[in-house]
């Protein structure tokens, strides 16, 4: 039978790590996405898809709902792992808070046309999960075919090895006199060869 929204609420809570304090922060401990510097949040899967644990404690265990569309869940205090220190802040608002706590690395940073590497995770652990490349281009708010390249990087064209000139002039079409008369002569070998 499938959980109910409150059963899944419950398990989200069992895997907090929660010390008394009233700033304390709270802490996701079950499966943390990895970037190159440590673990950084948390990602749990609600019942629907895999979301990350803040967002989903801002939605459910805040009970603050949904996120309004073009915000972003951001934490008000230096631990990406916490589900309690949470607020709603534009994607600006997002990086000047990172630079202020001096986190807006050169892996944070968002461009274009880049994914971070949490980013490239987290689109291959939602495919993964059956989230459609739509769905996800819509979350990331790129084209869907930026989403299937970061799912199926191209391959590296492996290099050509340069032809070595004399294949070069074998494969040429325009030989020269020389050559032709090189060819018959090696034919005219051949020929010899065969029949000795
Ligand atoms: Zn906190």
């Amino acid at each position: 039978m499938k959980k109910t929204s409150q059963q899944y609420l419950t398990n989200f809570i069992s895997k907090l790590t929660i010390t008394p304090g009233k700033d304390s922060c709270w802490l996701y401990s079950a499966g943390r996405l990895k970037n190159s510097k440590g673990p950084t949040y948390g990602m749990y899967w609600d019942g629907e898809k895999s979301i990350s644990a803040h967002r989903y404690s801002y939605e459910h265990l805040l009970g603050h709902g949904p996120v309004p569309d073009g915000l972003y869940v951001c934490h008000s205090c230096d631990n990406p792992a916490c589900v309690r220190h949470l607020f709603a802040g534009t994607a600006k608002e997002n990086s000047a808070d990172m630079v202020r706590k001096g986190r807006s690395c050169r892996g944070q940073k968002r461009s274009l046309k880049r994914f971070t590497d949490e980013e490239k995770k987290e689109i291959h652990e939602l495919r993964a999960s059956g989230v459609s490349q739509y769905a996800l281009a819509k979350r990331f708010k790129r084209a869907e075919s930026t989403i299937s390249l970061v799912l199926n990087p191209r391959a590296k064209k492996p290099r050509k090895p340069k032809p070595s000139p004399v294949a070069v002039a074998a494969s040429s079409k325009r030989k020269t006199v020389w050559q032709r008369l090189d060819d018959q002569l090696h034919a005219e070998v051949a020929g010899l060869r065969r029949v000795a």
